[in-house]
C-alpha cells in the first residue's frame, strides 16, 4: 500500500501514513479527519485544482483549507473540527 503524508486542518499535525487509496485517516491527536497530501511527483507541473479531496461535509471537491472555509462560510456549514466563529476572524 502507497505511503502518503498527511495534514490535519484541525491541529496543524503532519505525519505519514500507509493507507488504501480511499481510506480517510484520522488526526490522532484531534479526531480531524486529515487532508491527504498528493506525492510530490503528481505535484509536478499540475496547476492549482488538478488534484483535490471530496469533502462530504460540502459535498463538493476543495483543493485546500482556506477554500473550504470560504465554501463552508458561503454555505453557513461548520467545517469538521472547527470552532465556529465570528466571519471576521475567519482565515486569520
Ligand atoms: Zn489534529
Amino acid at each position: 500500500m502507497p505511503l502518503y503524508d498527511y495534514l490535519c486542518g484541525g491541529c496543524g499535525f503532519k505525519d505519514e501514513f500507509i493507507t488504501p487509496m480511499e481510506y480517510e485517516q484520522q488526526c490522532p491527536h484531534c479526531g480531524v479527519y486529515m487532508e491527504r497530501l498528493m506525492p510530490s511527483t503528481f505535484g509536478i507541473n499540475m496547476g492549482v485544482g488538478a488534484y483535490g479531496y471530496y469533502d462530504e461535509t460540502l459535498q463538493t471537491y476543495v483543493n485546500t483549507n482556506r477554500q473550504k472555509r470560504e465554501l463552508c462560510r458561503e454555505r453557513g456549514v461548520t467545517p469538521l473540527g472547527d470552532t465556529p466563529k465570528p466571519d471576521g476572524e475567519y482565515g486569520a
